[in-house]
């Protein structure tokens, strides 16, 4: 028999009889938190000039960059569709078609995505294949602009769900047991976060990466217990992996931004700083305490001949984006955005060992529970 400490750390949990969990008061109160943190972040975008679109599920083409994770593909009448692992294209160009209507270009979406993402990412407790991220794009904007959105919303969802403290405690109290052993920190409060939030640029923040892995090279096995995983290579020129984002995380105490990323850690949209070859426009929000990344963004790359440039590096068929390369060539304008995945945002707010608990039917890579 399993223990009760296991289950709740195990990708078996829904499996047993998920309606005895998600029937659960404690699930429950997960809902409910989930329900008023979209609530929350609605108040805030509407408040500041967003207009909310409805999500886009399918299209000739989605956003290729997504570390690692494969896209999928239906029969839409005889052509390959893809479902939207992120609709980056489509925000931005409802944004600029937005401003050219005379109204501030803000728009989001609370996009549904679908990523295959790596069988090793089952055991790193913030991915699900099925999510939400709320998709913001800002026209006339850059990523610096767009980090300042970033912070203000995670700062008035803060402020806003700390008025559920008590059901927080409760919730707190329940999963307690099982931080530790998911490399989470003790947690007594919700604070506030001080506003401006730090901000390490890529290369600041590996510095403290290798400093701290010398300094205490403990980390390396913990990893491996945590995740299953041999540790990669730290290296300036590419993505954080996982294992250091977690790192990182949970050796600060507030949320936190890295910013300027290496051209090859992203997407052909995230902008290179025509004045700094190599270094993209770029962003991740990091939340504290080892629950690692919340936020991507960046400004975008919108002139089309450096567009074209960096998808043919990238290997990107270019017939496929046809109507995206058509609209930047007539309309394309700066514009600038964010996603911030919804349900990694509640598993933060509510202290969860894993992303797994903040929906009645996760889907984790791999598993086949529900
Ligand atoms: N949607 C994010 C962006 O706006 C990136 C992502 O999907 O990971 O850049
Ligand atoms: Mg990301």
């Amino acid at each position: 028999m399993q223990s009760q400490k296991e289950l709740f750390i195990s990708h078996e949990l829904f499996s047993k009889d998920p309606f005895e969990i998600v029937s659960n008061p404690i699930f429950q109160r997960i809902y409910e938190i989930y329900d008023k943190v979209s609530q929350y972040i609605r108040e805030f975008l509407n408040k500041n000039g967003f207009l909310e679109f409805k999500s886009i599920l399918l299209g000739p083409v989605t956003d290729p960059g997504i570390r690692g994770a494969k896209q999928i593909t239906v029969d839409y009448y005889g052509k390959e569709y893809k479902i939207m692992s992120s609709a980056i294209l489509y925000k931005q160009f409802l944004a600029a078609a937005r401003k050219k209507s005379g109204k501030e270009g803000k728009i989001y979406f609370f996009a549904d995505n679908l990523r295959l993402e790596p069988l090793e990412t089952a055991s790193m407790d913030r991915h699900l294949v099925e999510f939400i991220q709320v998709d913001l794009e800002i026209a006339d904007a850059d990523h610096f602009d767009a980090m300042k959105i970033a912070e203000e919303l995670l700062f008035y969802v803060i402020s806003r769900v700390k008025e559920n403290e008590k059901e927080l405690k409760m919730i707190w109290e329940f999963f307690q047991p099982y931080w530790e052993s998911r490399g989470l920190k003790q947690r007594t409060e919700l604070k506030l976060p001080k506003l401006p939030l730090k901000r390490y640029t890529h290369k600041e923040a590996v510095d403290i990466l290798k400093n701290t892995i010398q300094e205490n090279p403990n980390y390396f096995e913990q990893i491996k217990r945590l995740f299953k995983i041999e540790p990669k290579k730290i290296s300036y020129t590419t993505e954080i992996h996982w294992e250091y984002e977690w790192l990182i995380s949970s050796i600060n105490e507030e949320p936190f931004f890295i910013y300027d990323y290496p051209r090859g850690a992203r997407g052909f949209y995230d902008r290179e700083y025509p004045d700094k070859p190599g270094i993209l426009m770029d962003f991740d929000l990091i939340y504290p305490e080892g629950y690692g990344e919340a936020a991507s963004g960046a400004a975008r790359e919108y002139e089309i001949n450096k567009v074209i440039q960096r998808m043919k590096e990238t290997g990107e068929r270019l017939e496929k984006y046809k109507w995206y390369l058509e609209f930047l060539k007539n309309h394309g304008i700066p514009t600038a955005g964010f996603g911030i995945g919804l349900e990694r945002l509640v598993r933060y707010i509510c202290a969860l060992p894993s992303i797994y608990l903040t929906l009645p039917y996760p889907k984790i890579p791999g598993i086949y529970n529900l």
